[in-house]
């Protein structure tokens, strides 16, 4: 049964996340995202079935929408945008995430901000920053951290509960770990400069990085292949 494999990965990864824990002497909860993207909805369906009451993440608009529609008898799904943003697909994301974590220009903030006032709601979301410095990567520069905040901070009917980063894909640990802490280093400045505006979530690392990223401060990681497997 592909819901047993599913629940097999899921406890491994929970178990390897309370070593790390241990091992580092964290006292806080990291979440686990359950990235749907690659999966078929007969695979999201066993996921479903285990009621581990994760969040799901798609990153692409259409998809989104689609799998919201699939899945809307199942109560309290949080839906989470992990993807490229463009600006006439925004209604989509608005309409239907939880938590859009990859907001990477002001100007997409702004059509957000909009889009989210017509829909009487405040939307949540993440900055991403780009930690890997590659061009085909979306994310804030890092050095324009101070800035973004305070612009965004001041769009009304937008929440930043925090930041977002994807390192390199790369086997090079050390260069891994260095981007993770950029992002860390960033998260603790903005907690100490907006101290009445405070982010609690630091959303690092993904299948093959996450031990890293929780070394390196994560309380959100984002597991697609590793744990929604389709076979
Ligand atoms: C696809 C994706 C993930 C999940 O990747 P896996 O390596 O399959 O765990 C996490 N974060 C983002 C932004 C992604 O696009």
């Amino acid at each position: 049964m592909k819901a047993d494999l599913i629940f097999q990965k899921y406890n491994e990864i929970k178990n390897n996340i309370n070593l790390l824990k241990e091992k580092y002497n964290l006292n806080y909860d990291i979440e686990i995202v359950a990235v749907s993207k690659y999966s078929s909805l007969e695979t999201i369906k066993e996921f479903l079935s285990l009621n581990l009451d994760l969040p799901l993440a798609e990153s692409k608009a259409q998809s989104l929408r689609d799998r919201v529609g699939e899945f809307k008898d199942f109560k309290n799904i949080k839906w989470h945008f992990i993807g490229r943003i463009q600006s006439n697909k925004v209604k989509y994301i608005v309409k239907f995430a939880d938590l859009i974590q990859s907001v990477d220009s002001i100007e997409i903030a702004e059509i957000i901000n909009k889009e989210a006032e017509k829909n009487n709601k405040i939307q949540n979301i993440l900055l991403q920053f780009n930690i890997s410095n590659e061009s085909q990567k979306g994310g804030f520069n890092l050095t324009d951290y101070k800035k973004v905040y305070q612009n965004i901070l001041n769009l009304k009917n937008i929440k930043i509960k925090g930041l977002m980063g994807v390192a390199s894909n790369s086997d090079d640990s050390n260069l891994i770990e260095n981007e993770f802490e950029s992002l860390n280093k960033i998260y603790n400045d903005i907690n100490l400069e907006f101290d009445k505006n405070k982010v609690s979530i630091l959303s690092i690392g993904m299948t093959s990085d996450y031990h890293l990223a929780i070394k390196l401060g994560a309380n959100m990681i984002r597991i697609g292949s590793g744990l929604l497997v389709n076979s």
